[in-house]
C-alpha cells in the first residue's frame, strides 16, 4: 500500500499538478490528490483545469505502480501544467460510508467474536455491502445493527489514521482481520491504521472521516445469506 498524498493531506481537493506522462485519454501525474481505490473502495473522480479547458477523470488505472488518470475524452492528449480538482461529494459519500462499515465490522466481531470479513464493497452513489464469515446467525439480528452504528454516529467518536509496523500488527488480535480486503504494508514495511478511538482498529488503505460525527445516518437494508458460511449486510446512507 503506497502512501496517497490523500493520506497525507485528507482535506486537499485542489491542487496544481504537472502532466509526467501521456497518452490520449489518460494522463499520470508528478502529484495527485486523487485516491486509486481499492479494497473495494471505488476510485476518486474529478476533473482536470489544462491550458484548453476542463476534462473529466472518470476513473484510476494503476498499470505497475504507475497512476493512470482516466479522462472522459478518450483523444485528448494533455501536457504541461494542470490543476487537479477532486469530486468532493463523491469523496464524502464513500468516506462516510466507508468509516461507518468500520464501525459495522467492530459490531459483527464484537457479537460474534472472530468473524472475518470476506469482501467489501464501497459504491460512490451512497450504498455498499460486507460480507462476513458467519454461521447459524438470525439475519434479523445482524440487521438491527444499524442502531449501534447510529450510536456511534451520534457519539462524534474521532477517527485517525496511524503507522505501525507490519511485523507488529499481526501479534495484535483482530488488527488485520480481513480475509480479502486487507492491504499490503508500505514499501519500507509499515501498515496504515485506521482508529476509531475505543471502537475498531483496523488495516485500511481507504479513505475515511476525521470524526464519526461527519456521516448522515446509516441504514442497513439487506441481509443475505450467500452460501452456507458467508451472509452479505448491504446498507447506505440515509438521505
Ligand atoms: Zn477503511
Amino acid at each position: 500500500m503506497a502512501v496517497y498524498l490523500c493520506h497525507e493531506q485528507p482535506d486537499l481537493h485542489q491542487h496544481e499538478a504537472d502532466v509526467v506522462d501521456a497518452a490520449p485519454g489518460r494522463v499520470v501525474l508528478d502529484r495527485s490528490a486523487f485516491h486509486p481505490g481499492g479494497g473495494g473502495q471505488v476510485s476518486d473522480n474529478g476533473w482536470l483545469d489544462h491550458s484548453g479547458g476542463t476534462v473529466a477523470v472518470t476513473g484510476i488505472e494503476v498499470i505497475d505502480g504507475v497512476v493512470w488518470h482516466v479522462l472522459a475524452d478518450p483523444a485528448i492528449e494533455l501536457a504541461g501544467a494542470v490543476v487537479v480538482r477532486v469530486d468532493h461529494a463523491r469523496r464524502s459519500r464513500v468516506a462516510q460510508l466507508h468509516t461507518d462499515s468500520h464501525v459495522l465490522n467492530a459490531l459483527v466481531y464484537d457479537r460474534f467474536p472472530g468473524t472475518l470479513v470476506t469482501g467489501a464493497q464501497i459504491n460512490d452513489d451512497g450504498t455498499g455491502r460486507m460480507d462476513f464469515d458467519l454461521t447459524e446467525i438470525d439475519n434479523e439480528l445482524l440487521r438491527g445493527l444499524d442502531a449501534g452504528v447510529n450510536d456511534v454516529i451520534s457519539s462524534g467518536v474521532e477517527v485517525r489514521s496511524v503507522y505501525v509496523e507490519a511485523a507488529d500488527a499481526t501479534t495484535v488480535t483482530g488488527l488485520v482481520r480481513s480475509l480479502s480486503v486487507a492491504p499490503p504494508p508500505t514499501p519500507d514495511g509499515r501498515l496504515r491504521i485506521i482508529d476509531v478511538a475505543g471502537i475498531d482498529r483496523q488495516a485500511c488503505g481507504g479513505t475515511h472521516l476525521s470524526n464519526t460525527g461527519q456521516s448522515r445516518p446509516f441504514r442497513i437494508t439487506k441481509v443475505e445469506s450467500k452460501g452456507k458460511r458467508n451472509r452479505r449486510i448491504r446498507f447506505a446512507l440515509d438521505e
